[in-house]
């Protein structure tokens, strides 16, 4: 067998495609045919489809979800003067959103086991300037959402649900987005549930709420011409709507293959030196990453590069050390737990349709790196 046959990707969404090609071949078809691009009824269905399935009443869809966490953040009115508690731990467009709306994010560090958001911390960050929490459900893992809303109620804060790593996971057996005021999806390409570009949607059971978002996102419109406030141009377009209508179909099958994934490598990787993901008691995870760990990360990761297996670090420098969060003002040993983790965590191949021999090959080369 080749090298390159043998190769083991990360993501293959090519793979997903090909299952499910003259599907999505007919519905982006369709749209074409109809040529309603923007705000075709695709979106209405998919917005109808994606609510239901969260357990929600009311769903907008938008370009991204860096524009779904920020135009969340604006329907709830926080701006200038405001603080928004999220985590260190996260990929940078969360703390992008609160920034673009001119609030201050106050980060917070992350619990060593599940790397997610740590209550106490997001208690002991609340000041009488903060309006709203943003935990982030980490590598498909919901944070511990009993202890946010909880928190969020006895300080009288918005909960806005950062779930772009976690559609369709539960806690307590309630899907992510809607514990929260507000949940917020990406449908970025490799995320659970992708379109074929950049798009986002946001959730919510309170339709005061639902609307005025869907007005932020149509240029403050709902009668073409007429603008009730100033909006955005953050649509999601039908193209997207109509492939995601497809896909969210096989979106409870996808996670489940994923569960299945992470139950061959936990049970393959029981022996070896790396610390596997550690799953909290209540929720249900989908495994949008699986996230070990080790000091020597970086060896390891070289070592399975040379085999022609692909990894990723999700995430190699925490926010707070980011040069564009400079100005938040926080040095090295500020959050412990997110920086221990930045230096150790590695990202093994991940997808649905992972062959299980790619997963055997990707444990076989872990092992020998460590013999
Ligand atoms: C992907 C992601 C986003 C941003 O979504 P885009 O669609 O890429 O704008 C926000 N938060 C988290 C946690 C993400 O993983």
């Amino acid at each position: 067998m080749s090298v390159i046959s043998q190769s083991v990707p990360f993501v293959d969404l090519s793979a997903q495609y090909a299952s499910i090609k003259d599907d999505v071949n007919a519905a982006m078809a369709r749209v074409l045919s109809q040529s309603n691009f923007i705000l075709g009824k695709e979106v209405n269905q998919f917005e109808e489809a994606f609510a239901g399935y969260c357990d929600t009443d009311f769903a907008v869809g938008v370009d991204s979800g860096t524009s779904a966490l920020e135009i969340a953040l604006l329907a709830l009115d926080i701006g200038p003067g405001d603080e928004v508690i999220t985590a260190a731990n996260t990929f940078i467009a969360t703390v992008l959103a609160i920034s673009y709306c001119g609030a201050t994010p106050v980060l917070v560090d992350a619990d060593p086991v599940t790397y997610n958001l740590d209550p106490n911390l997001v208690e002991a960050a609340i000041t009488p300037r903060t309006k709203a929490i943003i935990p982030v459900h980490l590598y498909g893992q919901p944070a511990d959402m009993g202890a946010m809303m909880t928190l969020a109620e006895r300080h009288n804060l918005w909960l806005i649900e950062d779930a772009s790593q976690a559609h369709g996971s539960r806690f307590e057996g309630q899907r992510v987005g809607s514990m929260g005021h507000l949940g917020v999806f990406s449908l970025y390409p490799a995320k659970n549930l992708g379109a074929y570009g950049d798009a986002g949607i946001i959730v919510t059971k309170d339709e005061a709420l639902a609307h005025k978002i869907r007005l932020l996102r149509n240029y403050g419109s709902t009668v073409k011409y007429h603008h009730d406030i100033r909006g955005f141009n953050r649509r999601l377009d039908t193209l997207h709507a109509a492939v995601l209508n497809v896909k969210l179909r096989h979106l409870d099958r996808w996670n489940a293959c994923r569960r299945a994934v992470a139950a061959q490598y936990d049970d393959l990787l029981q022996d070896s030196p790396l610390i596997t993901p550690a799953v909290a008691d209540q929720v249900e995870p989908v495994y949008h990453l699986y996230v070990v760990r080790h000091p020597d990360r970086d060896g390891l990761q070289q070592f399975l590069r040379e085999a022609a297996i692909s990894t990723g670090i999700h995430y190699p420098v925490p926010i707070h050390l980011q040069p564009a969060y400079a100005d938040l003002g926080h040095k090295e040993g500020d959050f412990p737990v997110t920086e221990k983790l930045a230096g150790e965590i590695l990202s093994l191949p991940m997808y649905p349709e992972l062959p299980t021999a790619a997963i055997q090959r990707t444990v076989a080369t872990i092992s020998d790196f460590f013999k």
